[in-house]
Order: C-alpha cells, then sequence, then structure tokens
C-alpha cells in the first residue's frame, strides 16, 4: 500500500504529537465544562482521530458517532452532504471532529445538532483546508474551534480518509500516485 503514495504529508509521530496537544487543549478548556460534553466523530473519516483524541482528553465524556456523505467514490463534493446515521445520544454541549474542506458538512452537521438542543458547539478537525472554504464555519455558544494541521489544497488519504474506500487504515496521512485515483 506504501508504494501507492506520492508523498507523506504528516508522518504517524507528527500526528501522534499534535492529537496529544489537541487533548491537552480540550481537557484544560473543558474541564470545568458541565454536564461532561458529547465527543461526535464523524464516520467513517475521523475514527481514527477520534480513537486517538479520546484517548488523551482526561475528562468525563460521552462518545457517538455521525455519519455525513457528500463524497461518494470520488475526489469532488457533490456539494449536498447526506446525514445516514444519527447520533443517538441526547445533546447538551457537543463537540464534533471532522477535516473541513468547503465547510459544507460541517455546517450542516453542525445544523444538526441545534436542532436537537445543542447550546454550544465545538469544532476539533485534524485538517483544515481554508483555501476550499465555501461556507463559513460558525460555531454556536461558547464553541471553540480546533485543528491539528491547515492542509494545502491536495485530496489526501490516511489516518482514517479514504479514496473510493480504501487506504483509511494507513497510519500517517499523504498523497496518492496519479495513477492510483483512476
Ligand atoms: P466539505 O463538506 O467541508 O467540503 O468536506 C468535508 C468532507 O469531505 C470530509 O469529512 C471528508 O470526508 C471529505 N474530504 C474533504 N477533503 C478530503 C480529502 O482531502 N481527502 C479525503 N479522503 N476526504 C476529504
Ligand atoms: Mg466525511
Ligand atoms: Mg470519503
Amino acid at each position: 500500500m506504501d508504494s501507492h503514495i506520492e508523498k507523506v504529508l504528516w508522518t504517524q509521530d507528527q500526528i501522534s504529537r499534535r492529537v496529544t496537544e489537541l487533548a491537552a487543549q480540550i481537557t484544560h478548556d473543558f474541564n470545568s465544562v458541565s454536564p461532561p460534553p458529547v465527543v461526535v466523530g464523524v464516520a467513517t473519516g475521523a475514527f481514527l482521530f477520534l480513537a486517538d483524541l479520546v484517548r488523551n482528553i482526561h475528562l468525563p465524556i460521552s462518545v457517538d458517532f455521525i455519519r455525513a456523505e457528500s463524497y461518494g467514490s470520488g475526489t469532488l463534493s457533490s456539494g449536498a452532504p447526506v446525514l445516514s446515521l444519527d447520533s443517538k445520544l441526547d445533546v447538551k454541549d457537543k463537540h464534533v471532529e471532522d477535516i473541513v474542506d468547503t465547510g459544507t458538512t460541517l455546517s450542516s452537521l453542525i445544523a444538526n445538532l441545534v436542532s436537537k438542543g445543542a447550546s454550544s458547539v465545538s469544532v476539533c478537525t485534524l485538517l483544515d483546508k481554508p483555501a476550499r472554504r465555501k461556507i463559513q464555519v460558525e460555531l454556536v455558544g461558547e464553541g471553540k474551534f480546533y485543528r491539528g494541521f491547515e492542509c494545502p489544497d491536495y485530496f489526501v488519504v490516511g489516518y482514517g480518509m479514504d479514496f473510493a474506500e480504501l487506504y483509511r487504515n494507513l497510519p500517517y496521512v499523504g498523497v496518492l500516485k496519479p495513477e492510483c485515483y483512476k
């Protein structure tokens, strides 16, 4: 599988160090928040990030998943994310994470959480591509925005992120060789 990768953008070590830093910041910021926050991972892409992040958050939290799909098997967003798995936990304060590209998916997820009564929504994304933003992401209440790395305008795979449902299990984030995007 490594032979399909043209370039590694963030190694397993770099990701691990950054995720530990993010979790420490979240632990600090949510230390006195009551009731305990619900950490909602956006499936499937955030599954490894969620697992690594929550293991380093030293607070009582609940964990859940939500699923939003906008990509199909290509590299261009359809622009209309479909919520195919909804959070089952009762929402008071929520805390979502994702990779933020145009902002479409995240904005619709935040709207969904607010419609279910979230009074505060923070966002923690491993990767942020501000250059591709089409919709400004509006945080809710005391919500904060955390990001691991600013991502250049590449379609990336690994550490949970796929191309056509493959490559999620790579422990690092990289860019595929052009022939692998066919
Ligand atoms: P947005 O709605 O912000 O345009 O896109 C967010 C979603 O698109 C992410 O949750 C992710 O599933 C997908 N996405 C955006 N950029 C990339 C990328 O570079 N690689 C992969 N694998 N998925 C991406
Ligand atoms: Mg996604
Ligand atoms: Mg995908």
